[in-house]
């Protein structure tokens, strides 16, 4: 899919002094500029556009008759005018592009078809079915993205811009490669970028599944709005998706954010990852189902509601030091938001009380009132979502901005 990049299908115009790639270039910077200001700041007229970013008139009409032409922005009614002729409203088209993203979970599969403007088309949702065998695993994963296409029966699937695919553990991002997850036994060295590729003839970027989450707020949830945030996923494991300045924070070698290997016991308990005492130990799912001697975590919280004391007593504790990890990341970070998302936040308050207090009662009141604690928005779909949008975003970066067309073409 490397045409998809190089690729520009507005004719550069040659005149004195430029180059021509040049002009080019400046021309789908300016496109990629209108495309993601409708994407944050809902329609506008070619004035204001024209206004926000400093343009003339003139240059922004020719850019917005190539974009609707391109069919991914579309007209969206009159503007109210006080006098002379009403203006026309653009608007990004929900159908100009569309995205698939997979959210490989540690039990479960998640798979989603997102259009321009993030809505969700499709999604399908099953139980990992061969943890323990990658092979297999890659089988289900494409026969899940198929059907998920399936299903959203698309207007036109040449604008299927890409594929996302958010996995859990360590990555070689750029061999495209799934390393190893703690979680998931089978799931080592899993070349997830070739085979998918191979199977849909599309662009495949894999991200860490934390990570990819973050993403999805960033762009369509709670982080629209806010360019320091934390995303906490509080599942089978436990991670932490972290946005500086709005962009994804990864670390040297790629591993930051691994907030569930922090040690919160000194003595405790082994952990997957070869350490003691960690996070994971004490407040990830597995350990509450373990600790209090059930089958899952939701096991353990139906129990607890039930009146079970010990159930109680684990998810309690549990809250507890995740109250701890997340003071010490907003004592760190200093974050404008802290969402939290993953299947335990379905306990509800059984958890989400003692987490309170525990954050309440450890982090610094000066960056506590700082930031602001929210749920995900996005619920179970901000994986899935986070790793459509990093095929999507493809879309709206310059040197992409407006080649779709073309290279749905090719295909
Ligand atoms: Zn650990």
């Amino acid at each position: 899919m490397e045409d998809f990049h190089k690729d520009c299908s507005i004719p550069a115009r040659s005149s004195k002094g430029h180059r021509r790639g040049a002009l080019s270039a400046l021309r789908r910077r300016n496109a990629a500029g209108l495309l993601n200001h409708l994407r944050t700041n809902g329609p506008c007229t070619r004035v204001e556009f024209a206004h926000a970013a400093a343009l003339d008139t003139k240059t922004v009409t020719n850019l917005v008759n190539v974009l609707l032409k391109e069919r991914l922005i579309i007209s969206d009614g009159l503007a109210d005018s006080s006098g002379g002729r009403p203006a026309e409203r653009l608007t990004l088209n929900p159908n100009g592009a569309y995205a698939v993203g997979v959210d490989l979970g540690a039990r479960s599969l998640r798979t989603v078809i997102i259009g321009l403007t993030g809505q969700v088309i499709a999604m399908t949702e099953n139980k990992l079915q061969t943890p323990s065998d990658s092979e297999k695993m890659l089988t289900q994963i494409t026969d899940d993205i198929r059907a998920t296409i399936k299903q959203a029966n698309l207007r036109s699937r040449r604008r299927l811009v890409g594929i996302g695919f958010a996995s859990p553990g360590f990555l070689d991002r750029e061999a495209g490669v799934a390393l190893e997850a703690v979680h998931i036994r089978g799931w080592k060295n899993v070349p997830v970028v070739e085979h998918l590729s191979k199977a849909f003839g599309r662009r495949v970027i894999l991200e860490e599944a934390t990570r990819a989450m973050a993403l999805g707020e960033l762009w369509f949830g709670q982080g629209r709005q806010e360019k320091n945030f934390v995303c906490l996923d509080l599942g089978f494991g436990i991670g932490a998706g972290i946005v500086s300045n709005g962009k994804l924070h990864y670390g040297v070698s790629e591993t930051g954010g691994e907030i569930g290997h922090t040690t919160v016991k000194r003595h405790g308990l082994r952990c997957r990852c070869g350490k003691r005492g960690c996070l994971e130990t004490v407040a990830s799912g597995e350990a509450i189902g373990r600790l209090a001697n059930r089958s899952s975590a939701s096991a353990v919280a139906k129990a607890a509601r039930t009146g079970d004391r010990t159930a109680k007593r684990v998810i309690r504790e549990a809250g507890t030091y995740l109250g701890i990890a997340a003071a010490n990341l907003i004592n760190l970070l200093n974050p404008g938001l802290l969402v939290l998302n993953g299947g335990l936040c379905r306990m509800g308050d059984l958890l989400l009380e003692p987490f309170t207090q525990s954050l309440n009662r450890h982090a610094l009141n000066r960056s506590l009132a700082a930031a602001r604690i929210e749920l995900s928005a996005l619920g179970n779909r901000a994986g899935a979502m986070g790793a459509a949008t990093l095929a999507l975003r493809s879309c709206f970066e310059y040197e992409t901005a407006i080649s779709i067309q073309r290279s749905a073409k090719d295909r």
